[in-house]
């Protein structure tokens, strides 16, 4: 730290993004990354020609891009905002909505940034405890008077709550904001977007990142009332218009014109998740039902830690979390079904070290 850094930022406790290690030498089960390479039509859009024109801005509008997802997912482009992942748009979001005296809402295990967000923004907070089972008890966020944001299905246990209930969070709180985090929407969620137009409170927002598989791209957008997008835009005109590069913009693009690719793709994910969980739970692992592209799991003969540890040992990054309530676990991305049954077999060495070789 500098002695010219700003007070206010002095104390900051940065989000803590997943280890990317930049060269090949891992199976990298540990930032929840598509397996799948983008689709053709993606990479076809990435060509030379479209290179030679990034002397030019990109249209800060992202008008072609946000007409297509305005059409693929039933609403007006008016209702369409996006930028450079959807961090970016949590971050707008928190910016927009939550500073000041506003309190913002959030479960107790979430997604990591939504409590780096309200303290950067100053915003006052509260957490929620999750129920022992880990889930979120969506009648604990009814009727609260207060911003909320959920992530749906919530993050790092994989586990849902039902249109129904986000449907009577948004009607119970009708002053606050409701963000819904689908990041994960796409493995087996219920989305939101379909209450949009009915709740003039309700934000979704969803990214290229997991199911698209464009991390590399950073693309996320937002679906809601008018309004409330003229906000968000408020945020990023004030901030950085251009945050969508022209590459990005027509992969973007293209992504949605290939949307069968991406389609068959979640529902492998989704086979090999459930396949998964069946061969955990039969080399003694604890499961949550979850409905994403990872799996949430732990096992009474080793810690967290110590898994993670010796997974990476054996060339294989997961990720672990040090909060107290879930340290006993370790999230594992879905991968492919080789990297997956280097997984099993990996584990099954681990385990059989612990448990005398008996298994
Ligand atoms: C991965 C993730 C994001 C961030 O996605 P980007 O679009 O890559 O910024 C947001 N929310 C949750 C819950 C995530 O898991």
């Amino acid at each position: 730290m500098s002695r010219f850094l700003n007070k206010k930022y002095r104390g900051l406790a940065a989000y803590e993004p997943g280890e990317q290690p930049q060269d090949k030498a891992y199976i990298k089960l540990n930032t929840n990354e598509s397996p799948f390479p983008p689709s053709d039509g993606v990479l076809d859009a990435l060509s030379r020609d479209a290179a030679a024109r990034l002397n030019l801005y990109p249209d800060p509008e992202c008008g072609e891009l946000r007409s297509a997802l305005a059409a693929q997912y039933g609403v007006r482009p008016e209702n369409v905002f996006v930028s450079n992942g959807s961090d970016d748009i949590l971050s707008f979001s928190f910016m927009a909505f939550c500073g000041g005296d506003t309190e913002v809402v959030f479960p107790d295990i979430t997604y990591g940034f939504y409590k780096v967000y309200a303290e950067f923004y100053g915003a006052a907070y509260r957490e929620i405890p999750l129920t022992e089972e880990l889930a979120v008890r969506a009648s604990d966020y009814y009727g609260l008077q207060k911003n909320i944001v959920l992530a749906n299905p919530n993050a790092p246990t994989g586990l849902t709550i039902s249109l129904k209930e986000v449907e009577e969070i948004c009607r119970t709180n009708p002053d606050h904001i409701v963000l819904i985090d689908e990041a994960y929407v796409d493995f087996g969620g219920e989305s939101s977007v379909r209450l949009t137009g009915r709740y003039e409170n309700l934000i979704t927002v969803m990214t290229y990142s997991k199911s698209r598989s464009l991390a590399g791209a950073r693309l996320g957008f937002a679906i809601a009332d008018e309004a409330l997008i003229a906000d968000l835009n408020r945020m990023k005109y004030s901030t950085n218009p251009y945050s969508i590069n022209r590459l990005t913009l027509r992969a973007g693009t293209a992504a949605i014109r290939d949307q069968a690719y991406y389609d068959a793709n979640c529902a492998k994910i989704a086979e090999i998740r459930e396949r998964a969980k069946q061969e955990l739970k039969r080399q003694g692992f604890f499961c949550t039902d979850s409905k994403s592209n990872f799996l949430f799991v732990k096992h009474p003969a080793a810690s967290g830690e110590t898994l993670y540890r010796e997974l990476k040992e054996n060339g294989i990054l997961v990720r672990h979390f040090t909060k107290d309530r879930i340290k006993e676990f370790i999230r594992i991305t879905v991968g492919t079904e080789a990297q997956m049954e280097a997984l099993f077999a990996a584990l099954r060495k681990i385990l059989s070290e612990k448990t005398g070789g008996t298994r």
